[in-house]
């Protein structure tokens, strides 16, 4: 394939380390226009088309965990499975014919509806901003009779949430996030696992108006995940207008008014 100066000085000005990349995939668009030049015109629009394809996804809903079920050591649930359950729910829910109507035209990423799950606390895979987030957690239980006072709750805890009292330790649940990290070094069995579940959080987005999504239940367990889920999506396909992503929907009906109504 031969390249017009003017193409070359244009493609000089890209980056050298995705040049290479960018050159192969303009040659492979003017090949299949049928030619063997590239000339400035030719690269531009192939810099148009190019971008374009790359905006655009195949599917009106993405699902993603983190690398917690793969072994991480601070991962709290394991969760596959679920995240299988959860693909093929959106799947059977026809979000991506769904949404092909209301956008009136390609997907783009911002249109997607997105699923995200951390297997702990520490959220890892930027769950906050994802439709639905999905967090891995515990609820603690105290049996303090048993604490031999050694303090190491005290000292793992990020949160402050455990103090050690007279009586044994004493347990903050609005600032316990339930990473289960204390049950861990404690060596009485003075410290417990009561539950095991997930946070669940709704309308998280970024754009023009980015906002963190909001907790909708505290601790489910995957059934109840799995059942507010599918209420999500019929509330979401029933109100949406023109693709908006399920944080404006919110914003646009009322939080509290639209929670209320997945709660019930
Ligand atoms: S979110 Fe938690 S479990 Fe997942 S990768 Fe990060 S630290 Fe590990
Ligand atoms: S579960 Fe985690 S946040 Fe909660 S008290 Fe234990 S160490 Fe602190
Ligand atoms: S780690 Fe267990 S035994 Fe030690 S202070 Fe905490 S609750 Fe008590």
């Amino acid at each position: 394939m031969r390249w017009e100066k003017e193409a070359e000085t244009l493609l000089k000005r890209i980056p050298f380390f995705v040049r290479g990349r960018v050159k192969k995939r303009v040659e492979a668009f003017v090949r299949e226009r049928g030619k063997n030049v590239v000339t400035k015109e030719e690269l531009l629009l192939a810099k148009k088309a190019l971008r374009e394809k790359e905006a655009q996804v195949e599917e009106g809903f993405s699902v993603e965990g983190c690398f917690g079920a793969t072994g991480c050591p601070n991962a709290v649930t394991s969760s596959l499975e679920m995240l299988a359950k959860i693909e093929e729910l959106l799947k059977e829910a026809g979000l991506t014919e769904f949404l092909r109507q209301k956008v009136k035209g390609p997907l783009k990423h911002h249109h997607q509806f997105r699923v995200a799950l951390s297997e702990c606390p520490n959220a890892c895979s930027q769950v906050q901003i994802k439709d639905v987030a999905l967090i891995g957690r515990i609820k603690l239980g105290l049996e303090p009779e048993k604490c031999v006072f050694c303090g190491e709750c005290e000292k793992v805890c990020e949160e402050r949430a455990l103090v050690l009292s007279e009586s044994g330790p004493v347990l903050n649940e609005d600032k316990c996030v339930g990473c289960g990290a204390c049950i861990k070094v404690c060596p009485e069995g003075a410290l417990l696992e009561l539950k095991r579940g997930y946070r669940v959080l709704l309308g998280g987005k970024l754009g023009r108006h980015p906002r963190l999504a909001q907790e909708i239940l505290p601790l489910a367990s995957e059934e109840e995940v799995l059942a507010l889920l599918k209420k999500v999506v019929s509330f979401y396909q029933k109100h949406n207008q023109q693709g908006e992503r399920l944080g404006a929907l919110f914003e646009r009906l009322g939080w509290e008014k639209a929670f209320e109504e997945l709660k019930k």
